[in-house]
């Protein structure tokens, strides 16, 4: 599971805190040197771990006691709050337009989990009473216009393809056209990927950003390939500018490295992540339960 290993490093090192009963200005610096790194060994961006610490260290030395905590649960109360703050600090929901449709374009590399995301997101629309409709912009990758139809006959929702021979700025802007017409108030628009960022890329999804009018452009991006997703999310988002990242695989050991820095390097919040290949594997992004979970 994600954050296996950096839940691990620090539960051992509050636990020994918690050991103590009063803290010196070494105990803590002993322990915000492990804390420094076990998020560095968990690929989280150097800057971030930087500035995380010394927070940290600023809000608990010389801390005014509460009664209620002792100082070791004091230093461990104010790591919880700066991880959760680092994520976000509270969860980002994607914006519904009050005119339908609600138009959301999902880009990203190939591999990311566009396509699946998109069928996930579409289930889950359909549990809040809405009525999504799919749209196959991926020309490129061979099968993806067939699995985005295989996800929507099992979902029951439209897809809108014009198979791979017209472009996707057409395609895209012909789909929220269809979804208008069949009165869908929710569109998803499956973008077409590569396997690595170029000009041809972006100039794509800058001219359907143009034509389809998102209301929200979220970035797909694979959670494993750590340090790499974040500087994916950092060009993304200077070209296009994001409303969200959903962040996939977080099921699998990835190390959290992505999680803990795409908000603070891009500032773009995490919206949703991604935890396995079913239909109902997206979950909202909750940086205070990300926080718990990893603190224990
Ligand atoms: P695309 O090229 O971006 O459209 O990528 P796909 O949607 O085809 O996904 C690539 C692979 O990643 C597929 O095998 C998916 O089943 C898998 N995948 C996508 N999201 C997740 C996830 O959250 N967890 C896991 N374990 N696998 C995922």
């Amino acid at each position: 599971m994600v954050f296996e290993g950096l839940a691990d490093k620090l539960q051992a090192t509050f636990k020994k805190l918690r050991g103590r009963g009063k803290l010196s200005e070494a105990d803590v610096a002993d322990a915000m040197r492990e804390v420094r790194l076990a998020l560095l060994e968990a690929d989280v961006n150097f800057k971030v771990v930087k500035d995380f610490v010394a927070k940290v260290k600023e809000r608990s030395v010389g801390l005014e006691v509460m009664s209620s905590l002792t100082p070791a649960q004091h230093v461990i109360k104010i790591v919880n709050e700066e991880l959760t703050a680092l994520m976000g600090g509270t969860q980002s929901r994607i914006t519904i337009s009050s005119r339908p449709p609600t138009v959301i374009m999902l880009v990203g590399l190939q591999g990311a989990g566009k396509t699946t995301t998109a069928g996930k997101l579409a289930h889950m629309l359909i549990k809040q009473n809405k009525r999504p409709l799919l749209i196959a912009a991926d020309i490129y990758r061979p099968a993806a216009i067939k699995q985005l139809q295989v996800v929507g006959e099992r979902l029951g929702t439209p897809v809108f393809s014009l198979g791979d021979k017209e472009s996707p700025v057409t395609i895209a802007k012909k789909g929220v056209e269809h979804a208008i017409s069949l009165g869908r108030d929710v569109v998803i628009i499956d973008t077409a990927g590569r396997l690595h960022i170029n000009d041809e890329l972006m100039d794509e999804l800058a001219n359907i950003k143009q034509q389809a009018k998102p209301h929200e452009i979220l970035l797909v991006v694979d959670a494993m390939t750590g340090q790499d997703a974040v500087s994916v999310a950092e060009t993304f988002n200077g070209r296009l500018g994001l409303d969200g990242v959903i962040l996939t695989k977080l099921d699998g050991d990835a190390r959290g490295g992505a999680a803990l820095s795409i908000k603070a390097v891009t500032g773009c919040p995490i919206k949703f992540v991604g935890m396995g290949e079913k239909a109902e594997a997206l979950e909202p992004f909750h940086p205070d339960r990300m926080a718990s979970r990893i603190l224990g």
